[in-house]
């Protein structure tokens, strides 16, 4: 099953992969997560990516979307996968369709979490509290004013990469402000019908 999870920054993206990981046996690809590993084993693409990731800017088309082909090539990913932050501009959906019509492969579903933008900024800061109270350390592109230029940014480049699903009929909605357990529940309908 190889599946898109779309939807803004914190709208749970990562909590519904980690769930259909474990359901579906397939791996969760997050470039968010590819690109903050390269950053701290100090590659050249980590190094590259750094100062754009704590700015709260997007890393080049390029570096993503290799690090992407390279990754679905791997024999884990044999069964399928699930795409979370990825992709995030339509130049890199359309790099993707061309990956997948190379290896003869097509998409199973792509379904956007549907999440408003003052919901977002709240749970982001319960988010970095908790992290807070709990000893740990906030991700430098969450702060508030980071934050704020992701959100403005997934307006800008992300939210056509749901218009463009949309318009070739393969893009499904589910809503991203629900319980967790419900938005499973969503997700699920989606998949099984
Ligand atoms: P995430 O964990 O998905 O919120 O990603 C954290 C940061 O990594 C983003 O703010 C971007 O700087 C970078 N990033 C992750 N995925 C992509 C992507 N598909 N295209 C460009 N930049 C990305």
């Amino acid at each position: 099953m190889r599946l898109i999870l779309l939807g803004p920054p914190g709208a749970g993206k990562g909590t519904q992969s980690a769930r259909l990981e474990e359901k579906y046996g397939i791996p969760q690809l997050s470039t968010g997560e590819m690109l903050r590993a390269a950053v701290k084993a100090g590659t050249p693409v980590g190094l590259q990516a750094k100062v754009v990731m704590d700015s709260g800017g997007l890393v080049s088309d390029e570096i993503v979307v290799g690090i992407i082909e390279a990754r679905v090539e791997e024999p884990d990913c044999a069964k399928g996968f699930i795409l979370d932050g990825f992709p995030r501009t339509v130049e890199q959906a359309k790099a993707l369709d061309d990956m997948l019509k190379r290896h003869h492969k097509e998409l199973d579903a792509v379904i956007e979490l549907v999440v408003d933008d003052q919901f977002l900024l709240s749970r982001i800061e319960g988010r970095a509290r908790d992290t807070v109270a709990a000893g740990g350390t906030v991700r430098a592109d969450d702060n508030p004013e980071s934050f704020k230029k992701r959100l403005a940014q997934y307006h800008e480049l992300t939210a056509p990469v749901s218009h463009y699903y949309a318009s070739v009929g393969e893009l499904r909605t589910v809503d991203g402000m629900a319980p967790i357990d419900d938005v499973s529940s969503a997700i699920d309908k989606v998949l099984i019908g």
